[in-house]
This record gives structure tokens, C-alpha cells and sequence, in this order.
């Protein structure tokens, strides 16, 4: 016995249907086919109850008509070339809809039809929301890896023989997916039949096929980050700093800085570092005065207590994109400062700012590590464990540390392997773009290895048009959140060293 999941008809079998008629078919009641009655089902099963949705449902099929309009919580559209076949009528290649118009759309057996498909799923993914996600069956030869089409075939009976039907225009190998995914789709393919009981399966008569989820991912915002280095003078003097310089801080004029900043018409986040910022004179007035503007982040080693409590009891947090705090625990026990240290976290963490305690994983440091992990963890403090990246005894870090170090940091931490330096030369950065270098002088340089100048802070600023080529040879700072995906993967393929080498370790 089978059964119409949608209408309840009830019979020994369904009708047959199709070109070469297939068996078990169409219901004789409603007149679903398999694959309508699985993406009925499909759908029942993920679709939100609560939540307003907007559908747009192309070449519309009854039995998913009906169940779109038993939501309450939908606002449907139907949508289809011939006028009468649908509520609106609208030519796929040319959509009237607006960029970001709805939430699902359900386009079934009709890209087929269409000699400019790759146009089609364009406008597809441009009407989706982000977050949105669109369901595309086609029928799909898995035996063939390339897709078939020629539109010089005309002809409905040699169509019919060729692409099995007599007005479809190709038939989809297994690159329909990469077509979809170069009009912006993310693609999952889920085997719906195969997750049901295979008695459901059969009862139902449904259709084996999988189902492509072609979602549009959320747009990120661009964010842009001016790392202003205020000082390379700092009050501690760990062995391994590189950037420590004795001397007098000639402080820049701060609405100088505000004003220039402003003409650049960018939101940027102003990350405060050095050497130690908070040595900077008039610190806590300054991030006050910033912070009127713009949001800030800091590099401390939150040594200096009074400013500590200073800049937590007048600061607003929410105005605070990060602290990113140094631990350098030789240095504070040679000053006996470890309870201070742990009472200006615990002030931090009481006010709720977002900040993260990370520990440099110098091969001086990482025998005592979990010794010092588990006192802080007592005390309320997660210590995060950086790799060291620089030279140690003529080796380099963090290619160095053996695959047992490598473990025991990322055990610790797993995102410990983000910001791992890179072989950069020639790679498109948005440096210069997106993310500039203040330098102690005001002048404004690209980023900390490229020194190319765009300007200066008591002047005006010059971001780069276009994102340029890397012209150094390797990046340790912020290049890689400011590369493009692509070449991440291809940082991943090229070095013998890679962060996702090192992260699944
Ligand atoms: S706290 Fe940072 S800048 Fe200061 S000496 Fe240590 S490593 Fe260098
Ligand atoms: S990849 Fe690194 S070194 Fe190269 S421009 Fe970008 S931030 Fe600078
Ligand atoms: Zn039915």
C-alpha cells in the first residue's frame, strides 16, 4: 500500500508518469510526483513555525503551494514566466525583485529551460537574504561530470531524445553545483531520503534525489582597524621584546589625529599598542576623548595599577573592542607584581571587558605552563597560550616547537593557531585599505613591515583604491585576517608550514 504524504490518498500504487514512464509515480488525487512529495516533506520538517518568512516560489507546484500557505508565519509569492501559471509573473533572467527580498525561494525543474542559467541562479542569489537559503532541484546525471547543452538544438523531438524533454534547453552533470557556487551559493547537499525509514521511503513512493540547500551567507562588515603604535618605550624588560627603546614620548596632537581620522569617513577601530600604551602621557583623557568617536582596542601589559583602575572605572566597555593583554610572568615575579596582576584582571573581568590573557609560548616558558595555567584558572583567569613568533637559540618560531609542543598549545587553546605568521609575498592584503599603521611619529604606513607611507596624521591619510600585491616576504601581524579567502587556501596548499597544518595537528 502507498500513501500521499500531502492529500492522504491511500492506494496499492501510484499512477505511472514521465518520458520513459516511470512507475509508481504521480498521485492520481493531487497529482504529486516523488520528488515533490520528498521536498514536501523536506520542508515540513526544517520549516520555521514562529518566525516571519518570505517565500518566493518559482514554476510554483501545488502541494507545495498548499503547504506554504498553512503557515501563518509565511508571506507567500508565487512566480512564473506565464502569467496564468502563477500569482506574479516575472522572467527569471531579469528579476523585478530587490537585492535581500526573501528568506526562501523555491525554484524546481526550471533552470533546465533556461539557455542563460548561470544569469538565473545570478538573480537568485541576488534577491536571497543573507542567511536565506534557496532550494534549486534539477534533474542531475551523476554519471556525467560536465553538464550537456546546445542551443543550436531546436528541434522539440531531438530535445526530447537528447535532454528528456521537448523544450529543455541542456541536462546537468556534476558540475551543476559549481555553477551555483559561482553565482555566490553555499551548497549543501543533503540526502533527505536516505535520513527516513526506508518503509516511509517506500510507502510514500518518494524520490532518492538529493537535495541542494543553496544559501547565501551572511555579508561581513568590513572592519577597519588603525594600529596605532604610541610608543616602543615599555616598564617591563622581557628578555625575549624586540621592540623596547629607551627615550621621551612626544605625544601627537590628539584632535589633530580625531580630524584626520574623521576625513577618511571610516569606522575605524583604534587599536592603541606599543611597547606599553599606558605609559602614554594623558592615556586615560585620550581614550576618553577616542572613544567619543570611534571604539578602541589595547596591547598592555596592564603593569601600571593606577591607570589599570583608572581606565576600567571610566572607560566604557562596550566602547572597548578588545584588551589584549601580555602575561610575560618572568617579569612580574621579578617585580613580585603577580597578585596586583591577577587583582587589575579581576577588575577587568568584573567591569565585563572583552579581553584575553595570552601567555608567549618562549621556549623559556613552555616547561611551567600548566603550573601557571591552573594557578591562574584558580583565581578566576584563563591564560591563553600564544606561539612565540620570532628566533629563539637560532631557531624559528613557531615552525620549531616540536609536534608534542604543538599539541599541548593547541590542546590548551585551539585558537591558538590563528594569527601564525606567512610566507606573503605577492598576496592581495588590504592593508593600506581596511587597516593602516599609525607609527610613533604620526606617520601612516600600510602595515608594520610595509612602510610605504599613505600620509601622515596631522595631515590627511591616503588609503589605497585597489587592494595591492604584499611586497614583503613574510607576515607576522594582521595579514592574514586581511587576505582574501582564496589565498588562505592557498597559503594552506603552497608552504610546508600552514595554520591548518599546525590547527589539526
Ligand atoms: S611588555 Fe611587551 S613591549 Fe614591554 S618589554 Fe615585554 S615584550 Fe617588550
Ligand atoms: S600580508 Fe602582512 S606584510 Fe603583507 S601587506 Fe599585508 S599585513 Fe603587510
Ligand atoms: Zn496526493
Amino acid at each position: 500500500m502507498v500513501k500521499c504524504p500531502f492529500c492522504n490518498w491511500e492506494g496499492q500504487e501510484f499512477l505511472p508518469y514521465g518520458v520513459n514512464l516511470r512507475k509508481n509515480a504521480k498521485c492520481p488525487k493531487c497529482n504529486s510526483l516523488e520528488r515533490h512529495r520528498l521536498i514536501y516533506l523536506y520542508l515540513k520538517k526544517i520549516l520555521n513555525k514562529h518566525k516571519p518568512l518570505k517565500v518566493l516560489h518559482f514554476a510554483p507546484e501545488k502541494i507545495l503551494i498548499n503547504l506554504f500557505k498553512s503557515y501563518k508565519n509565511i508571506e507567500y509569492l508565487s512566480a512564473d514566466i506565464n502569467p496564468k501559471k502563477a500569482m506574479q509573473k516575472e522572467n527569471l533572467t531579469h528579476l523585478s525583485f530587490e537585492d535581500n527580498s526573501f528568506d526562501i525561494i523555491i525554484c524546481n525543474h526550471v533552470l533546465i529551460y533556461i539557455e542563460e542559467d548561470k544569469k538565473a541562479m545570478k538573480e537568485l542569489y541576488r534577491i536571497l537574504k543573507p542567511k536565506g537559503f534557496a532550494i534549486l532541484q534539477e534533474p542531475v546525471f551523476r554519471d556525467k561530470n560536465k553538464t550537456f547543452e546546445n542551443f543550436a538544438i531546436t528541434d522539440p523531438k531531438e530535445r526530447e531524445n537528447i535532454f528528456g524533454g521537448f523544450n529543455h534547453v541542456r541536462t546537468y552533470g556534476k558540475d551543476y553545483i559549481s555553477r551555483l557556487m559561482n553565482a555566490g551559493f553555499k551548497i549543501k547537499i543533503n540526502n533527505f531520503a536516505k535520513s527516513l525509514k526506508k518503509r516511509e521511503v517506500k510507502k510514500f513512493s518518494l524520490s532518492k534525489e538529493d537535495i541542494y540547500i543553496c544559501s547565501k551567507p551572511e555579508t561581513k562588515k568590513e572592519r577597519y582597524f588603525a594600529s596605532w603604535v604610541m610608543t616602543d618605550m615599555c616598564n617591563f624588560d622581557c628578555e625575549y621584546c624586540s621592540r623596547r627603546t629607551k627615550g621621551k614620548i612626544n605625544p601627537l596632537p590628539i584632535n589633530k589625529i580625531v580630524k584626520t581620522l574623521k576625513e577618511t569617513k571610516k569606522p575605524w577601530v583604534i587599536g592603541m599598542t606599543g611597547g606599553e600604551p599606558l605609559l602614554y602621557p594623558n592615556f586615560i583623557e585620550l581614550c576618553q576623548e577616542l572613544t567619543k568617536n570611534y571604539k578602541i582596542a589595547l596591547d598592555t601589559n596592564l603593569s601600571l595599577n593606577k591607570k589599570v583602575k583608572e581606565f576600567a572605572n571610566t572607560i566604557d566597555p562596550k566602547k572597548v573592542e578588545y584588551i589584549y593583554i601580555s602575561a610575560h610572568i618572568l617579569e612580574r615575579e621579578k617585580r613580585n607584581e603577580v597578585e596586583e596582576f591577577i587583582k587589575n584582571l579581576l577588575l577587568l573581568k568584573a567591569k565585563k571587558f572583552n579581553f584575553s590573557v595570552n601567555y608567549i609560548m618562549h621556549p623559556i616558558l613552555i616547561k611551567r605552563f600548566k603550573k601557571d595555567y591552573n594557578y591562574f584558572k584558580s583565581k578566576g583567569i584563563k591564560l591563553s597560550p600564544k606561539p612565540l613568533k620570532g628566533e629563539y637559540n637560532g631557531k624559528t618560531y613557531p615552525e620549531s616547537y616540536s609536534e608534542q609542543e604543538k599539541r599541548m598549545i593547541l590542546g590548551y587553546d585551539l585558537k591558538a593557531s590563528t594569527k601564525l605568521p606567512f610566507y606573503c609575498k605577492g598576496m592581495k592584503c588590504k592593508a593600506g585599505n581596511t587597516f593602516i599603521l599609525i607609527q610613533p611619529d604620526g606617520t601612516v604606513t600600510r602595515c608594520f613591515h610595509d612602510k610605504t607611507i599613505l600620509g601622515n596624521i596631522f595631515q590627511n591619510i591616503r588609503l589605497n583604491k585597489t587592494i595591492k600585491p604584499c611586497q614583503m616576504y613574510k607576515c607576522n601581524c594582521f595579514g592574514y585576517e586581511l587576505i582574501e579567502d582564496y589565498q588562505k587556501e592557498k597559503i594552506k596548499q603552497t608552504f610546508n608550514y600552514s595554520i591548518e597544518k599546525f590547527a589539526h595537528l
